[in-house]
């Protein structure tokens, strides 16, 4: 993660948009229990907006609903989510809605539709490990609601509703993202796997996919050289840059889907070159 204070992120943004890299900031949280929590993250989400503008960065806005109260009550949660989504919009910004695990896929999809009919400046996540994103995605694309980013999906799911092979999470990810392209959507093609980097650039190459349409995205510390290969093969890259006090949960769930992280956080400890 990028630091726990703000000031932490902007550096982290600044030194990526240097480097000809966009940037997704995350505030750190999920979960939350009380309302006030959710309102206090919607005015720390707010305020990163105004930062990203003020410091001039290029750089959109990540959220997890859950963090803004969809456990607790979804009007509640699409309310301040309308506020966020109104702000982004009128500072010509944008809001992407990072998708959690199962137990709110339906409705964090809802709120997405919901937002849409008033604020063109939102787009959603999919995980290509859900057997339902096939379905998902051609849906939201035939509804003109086609601001896709595609991820293999973190979080550990029942054989009943997920593929649990990588081929297959492979497979399923290159045929949604080839009927996202095919159909128009703006894809941000969120994955560190070699294979599927090649496999989008097939598709990318097939369909003639202008770069504006388009975007490969990458997680903060993770494979600096590919990205720096994918940028010197002339496409766009942006980085999600987690920040904030509430870290524990992001990074565990990424040392239980990589162990090796362990040695990136050492290293983090040591290094006076902490983030790449
Ligand atoms: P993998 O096969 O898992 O990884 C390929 C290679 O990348 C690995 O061999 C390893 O070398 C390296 N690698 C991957 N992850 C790590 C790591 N954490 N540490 C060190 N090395 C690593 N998931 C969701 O469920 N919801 C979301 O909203 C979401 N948003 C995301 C946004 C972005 C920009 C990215 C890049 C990922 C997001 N994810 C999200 C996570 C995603 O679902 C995967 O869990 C994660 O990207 C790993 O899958 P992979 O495609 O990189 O392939």
């Amino acid at each position: 993660i990028a630091g726990e204070e703000i000031a932490d992120a902007v550096a982290v943004v600044r030194r990526l948009n240097a480097d000809g890299v966009m940037a997704t900031l995350d505030v750190l949280g999920e979960d939350i229990t009380r309302r006030d929590e959710a309102e206090s993250s919607k005015v720390f989400i707010m305020d990163v907006l105004d930062t990203i503008l003020r410091e001039k960065l290029d750089s959109n806005v990540s959220v997890k609903l859950t963090q803004l109260g969809l456990k607790l009550d979804r009007d509640f949660c699409l309310s301040l989510m309308k506020d966020i989504a109104g702000k982004a919009r009128d500072l010509g910004n944008f809001i992407r809605i990072d998708m959690e695990d199962s137990s709110v896929t339906g409705d964090t999809i809802t709120v997405y539709r919901k937002l849409r009919e008033h604020y063109p400046n939102v787009g959603i996540v999919l995980q290509a490990y859900l057997r339902r994103t096939a379905a998902d995605s051609e849906a939201l694309v035939r509804e003109g609601l086609g601001n896709l980013r595609l991820c293999k999906g973190i979080y550990i799911e029942p054989e009943e509703i997920a593929f649990k092979v990588k081929s297959e999470i492979n497979f399923h990810f290159l045929k949604t993202l080839e009927q996202m392209i095919r159909d128009g959507a703006y894809v941000g093609i969120a994955t560190h796997d070699s294979e599927l980097v090649e496999g989008a650039y097939r598709l990318i190459s097939r369909y003639g996919l202008r770069k504006d349409r388009y975007e490969f995205q990458m997680l903060l510390g993770v494979r600096p050289e590919l990205r720096s290969e994918i940028l010197r093969a002339g496409h766009r890259v942006r980085v999600y840059v987690p920040f904030g006090k509430q870290w524990y949960r992001y990074s565990i769930r990424r040392f239980k889907e990589n162990p090796q992280i362990a040695g990136n956080v050492l290293k983090a400890l040591f290094s006076r070159h902490r983030f790449n």
